[in-house]
């Protein structure tokens, strides 16, 4: 049941347009209710975890609903690829709302979570209302927001960083790359600027900054290259990274071959390296000073989304501060570790107690299909016992230049590949993931533009 606050403290009257004034009774009346016999199901979020949970669970008996100031789903495993035009927005996202007329959708924010009354509040993220505050009561609430980058409070990251998280970044990425070019080729620039802003600082060596790196090598090397020849001798990229070596979640061998292939095409690799601030035009390392870049693209891991920071009385894991579940992944109370029967938690934003797997899409999705079978099992009166377990299907990078890194040694042992058969492998796994079958016509329409025609080098 939708309950605008209006008339109450929540609302922020300063935001509210002539249209949201017009059309403001709307807000007033519940919206679309399905009146499902199970009640409704909310779900937070529509990244991997949401997304996948939106789609498998049972619409015929519960009323889904879905909360998320983005009103699609982002397939980030491709995300650096659109950074640099391998492949365009549209082909990695799939909207909420396309997927099953079944369901409900609100674009807000979630800002809070009232257990003992079963709502939440939500702060409308469209551009006619934005800042309208409105409350929603759920029967089922699944809580998977996802987690943010994690700066470790390093001075100017926020201010002058990129990140990598989501749509809009990726699209900076790729303008201020080319913003970057087009300055080092005006007249009278000089060498030394020059020199400057097209040094690419790529923070964090994970599989994340790699792949990214990558990307931007093929994207120089391959198009760039081509269209500012005389820009080149001042063009380089370093990857820095405070543990002392790349990729190390990999298998050794695999992160060794792809710092050698790194270390061969140029790239530089700084391993064992601190940042200690990050100014508008350049990077203070603790280990060489102020180094100048044109681009810094910041990539060390997670922190806690804001929402999860704000939940009271729910039990968070000490070190990563997400949301501690039980193996059935429900929310556990702070006090006692006893679970909220209606209350789960999933994704980058929630862990189970004991049991630390990392933040990757690949647990995120499979505790999605977990909780939907769950629920769906629950309608049909057959509860299930069994918790959930991780079923490691092993971890892939792309390495640049048609070369990628896939380790399996969690399936089977020894199986790992690098080079161009891991890169074909690479390539039709995340084909064979995409979810609609536009986007797997559209994916390999782009891949064969961009290696027919070149990268598109519009700054929009
Ligand atoms: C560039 C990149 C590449 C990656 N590659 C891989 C890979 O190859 N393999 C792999 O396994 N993993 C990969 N990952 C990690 C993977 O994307 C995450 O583990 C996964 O997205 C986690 O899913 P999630 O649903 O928890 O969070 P997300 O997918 O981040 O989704 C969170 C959702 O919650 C919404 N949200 C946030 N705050 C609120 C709020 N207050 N109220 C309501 N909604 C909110 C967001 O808008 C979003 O829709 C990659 C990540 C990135 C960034």
């Amino acid at each position: 049941m939708l309950k605008a606050l209006t008339g109450s403290s929540l609302v922020k009257t300063s935001t509210s347009s002539p249209l949201t004034r017009y059309f403001g009774h709307l807000s007033k009346s519940k919206t679309k209710t399905l009146g499902k016999s199970h009640g409704r199901v909310i779900i937070l979020g529509s990244g991997w975890a949401g997304y996948q949970l939106l789609r498998k669970l049972n619409k015929k008996d519960y009323e889904v609903t879905v909360v998320s100031p983005r009103n699609h789903f982002v397939f980030t495993p491709l995300l650096a690829s659109t950074a640099v035009g391998t492949l365009e927005f549209r082909g990695i996202v799939e909207p909420v709302r396309g997927y099953s007329k079944d369901i409900d959708y609100h674009q807000a924010w979630v800002d809070g979570v009232d257990l003992k009354r079963q709502v939440i509040r939500c702060t409308s993220n469209l551009e006619d209302n934005k800042g309208q505050e409105f409350e929603l009561d759920y029967d089922k609430l699944v809580i998977s927001v996802g987690a943010y980058a994690n700066t470790f409070n390093t001075p100017g990251v926020k201010e002058h960083g990129i990140f990598l998280k989501d749509i809009s970044d990726a699209k900076k990425i790729r303008n201020r790359v080319l913003e970057c070019f087009e300055y080092a080729a005006q007249p009278g620039v000089s060498d030394q600027e020059k020199a400057a802003k097209l040094h690419f600082a790529i923070i964090g060596g994970g599989a994340t900054g790699v792949e990214f790196s990558s990307e931007l090598y093929d994207f120089i090397s391959e198009d760039l290259s081509r269209l500012y020849p005389q820009l080149m001798d001042h063009t380089r990229m370093t990857v820095y990274d405070v543990a002392p070596s790349i990729l190390n979640t990999f298998d050794s061998k695999l992160a060794d071959y792809a710092t050698k292939k790194f270390t061969r095409r140029g790239i530089q690799i700084k391993t064992g390296t601190h940042v200690v601030r990050v100014e508008k035009d350049y990077v203070e390392l603790k280990e060489e000073g102020k180094v100048p870049y044109g681009m810094l693209i910041w990539s060390t891991g997670l922190s806690a989304n804001p929402l999860v920071e704000s939940l009271k009385d729910i039990a968070k894991d000490e070190r990563s501060h997400r949301i501690l579940t039980n193996e059935h992944l429900q929310v556990l109370d702070d006090e006692k570790k006893e679970p909220y029967s209606n209350v789960y938690a999933l994704g980058d934003c929630a862990t189970i107690l004991n049991q630390d797997l990392p933040a990757t899409a690949q647990v995120a999705n499979q505790k999605a299909i977990y909780l939907s079978k769950t629920l769906n099992n629950e309608v049909k009166g057959k509860p299930t016992d069994q918790g959930f377990s991780f079923k490691n299907m092993g971890s892939m990078a792309y390495i640049g230049s048609w070369k990628a890194v896939v380790d399996m040694s969690a399936v089977h042992e020894g199986a790992t590949e690098g080079g161009f058969l891991a890169w074909l492998f690479w390539r039709s796994a995340y084909l064979s993931m995409t979810v609609s079958a536009r986007n797997k016509m559209l994916i390999p329409m782009y891949w064969f533009s961009a290696f027919l025609f070149g990268r598109d080098v519009s700054k929009l």
